[in-house]
């Protein structure tokens, strides 16, 4: 079995947002690539997430061809591609119809930082794509869905946003690996409701003060990060 412990990674990754109650039925996917190789593991479409075996995990590569494997991908395979080509520092994306997250992206409006929980994940207000065009849904939807994704950060970094709502649709996360890429997608959700709840109790809630949201990401993210443990080199 080719890159058996990407597969593995994936499985569990997968079946993560099982364990947080991200998923219904088999909706959803996750996957993980291997930067050295190029090679893609996603969940296979329709397997229900109970019976999903490492050897069922497809490999394809960054073009989409598979190369092992006995299923057919997810068919949201095309979106996590064109992450994969276009944010070159990612190694894994989580695609989830979550509750509260796909609330907000079925009301097209990004979800603002109102505190330092989404503050410490999320560096600003996580963001939602424009319309697809009538066109585009007609041709290759699921590669066009990457591409509308790609746009919403030509001015913005993914790896200090690693989400965004797909308009009409739900999110995509990302992160450093599958099981990062998972963990994203369940803090989204957390981050999603709480904000939901926000504007539900103070239609006028402020967004966070910008000194607040800065503290909270930069003592957790980059060069200068003092947040956890010192990792072992
Ligand atoms: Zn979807």
């Amino acid at each position: 079995m080719l890159l058996k412990t990407l597969r593995e990674q994936v499985l569990d990754a997968n079946l993560e947002l099982v364990r947080r109650g991200l998923v219904l039925y088999t909706f959803g996917n996750v996957s993980g690539i291997d930067r050295s190789s190029g090679m893609v593991a996603i969940k296979p479409s329709g397997v229900p997430y109970d019976e999903l075996t490492p050897e069922q995990i497809v490999v394809s590569d960054l073009s989409g061809k598979i190369v092992d494997g006995g299923l057919r991908p997810s068919s949201d395979l095309p979106t996590h591609l064109e992450l994969y080509r276009y944010f070159p520092n990612i190694g894994g994306v989580a695609h989830t119809h979550s509750e509260y997250a796909t609330s907000w992206a079925q009301a097209e409006r990004p979800i603002p930082c109102f505190g330092t929980t989404h503050a410490d994940y999320f560096y600003g207000p996580v963001p939602v794509t424009a319309r697809l065009t009538a066109s585009e849904i007609a041709g290759d939807y699921e590669l066009v869905t990457g591409t509308a994704i790609c746009r919403t950060f030509a001015d913005l970094d993914p790896d200090a946003i690693p989400a965004v709502l797909v308009a009409g649709h739900a999110p995509f996360c990302w992160g450093a690996s599958a099981s990062d890429a998972a963990h994203n997608a369940v803090i989204l959700e957390y981050v999603a409701r709480m904000a939901c709840h926000t504007v539900s109790i103070n239609t006028e809630s402020r967004p966070l003060a910008p000194e607040l949201h800065d503290k909270h990401f930069l003592r957790k993210h980059g060069r200068n990060a003092y947040y956890g443990q010192v990792k072992s080199q």
